[in-house]
């Protein structure tokens, strides 16, 4: 039985008014029956990780260096994560691969360090628009899970993401037809793979909002949700949880 996971990533968003969100959050949500994550930017992880202590929020970061400790100006290890509080990191978001050139062999790094530290990792996967309207969409996220999870994943330890580049911040969502034939096409490459294969987590991500949150998450082997942009208000991502919570 996979325990479902509502997942926010505030991206470069948040200064410490922001923590009133956090506070929000847990007071909407004060016993959730599904997992709960809030990913802030780093300069807040260590006050959100205090403001959560005691809930079941869960803190992570945004991503991590692949090296434990050294010459790696602004970069952040995993165990530094773990020393302001987080107990998840994102990596691989289509954000960092764009912006910071990050390829699968880079993600995968991160994640064994992340792993490694105790961590879990949230591998980010999503094929451009221009990807899938040539037909490549299910060989790129073939070659994107390959290449960027290591082989010591278990359900404890990761937790895959499908975020269709083209859905991210744009309002436009995957239809279910799109979303269920991804899930499930991740889901036969994972219990290839893997031994937990069947029980990791697959989440979708894409502009999702309280207005479609019920409909994908009625999709098979959708097992929550990475939210950027409604995942910034306590009011926008509560009924997200809501609906996650009741599917
Ligand atoms: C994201 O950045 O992971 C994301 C899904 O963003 P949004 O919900 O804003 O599309």
């Amino acid at each position: 039985m996979r325990r479902k996971l509502a997942a926010g990533n505030w991206k470069m968003n948040g200064t410490a008014e922001a923590l009133a969100e956090v506070a929000a959050l847990m007071q909407s949500h004060p016993e959730p029956s599904v997992d709960l994550l809030l990913c802030p930017p780093a300069t807040l992880l260590a006050r959100a990780s205090e403001a959560a202590e005691g809930h079941a929020l869960a803190i992570g970061g945004q991503d991590c260096h692949c090296a434990a400790s050294g010459a790696h100006t602004g970069d952040i290890s995993a165990a530094m994560l773990l020393d302001a509080g987080a107990s998840y990191v994102i990596l691989g978001h289509s954000e960092r691969r764009q912006d910071h050139f990050e390829t699968s062999a880079i993600v995968h790094d991160k994640a064994v360090a992340a792993q490694a530290a105790g961590l879990i990792a949230v591998i980010c996967i999503g094929e451009t628009l221009a990807q899938r309207e040539a037909g490549d969409t299910l060989t790129v996220l073939a070659d994107q899970l390959a290449g960027s999870l290591p082989e010591g994943c278990t359900a404890d330890n990761t937790v895959v993401a499908y975020e269709p580049v083209w859905a991210i911040g744009t309002g436009l969502t995957a239809t279910v037809d799109q979303i269920g034939e991804v899930h499930a096409n991740l889901r036969a490459a994972l219990v290839d793979r893997f031994a937990q294969g069947g029980d990791m987590r697959i989440l979708y991500g894409g502009s999702v909002k309280a207005g479609n949150a019920a409909e994908i998450f009625g999709i098979d082997d959708v097992d929550g949700a990475l939210v950027g942009g409604a995942s910034l208000k306590a009011s926008d991502f509560s009924p997200i949880v809501t609906a996650l919570e009741n599917a």
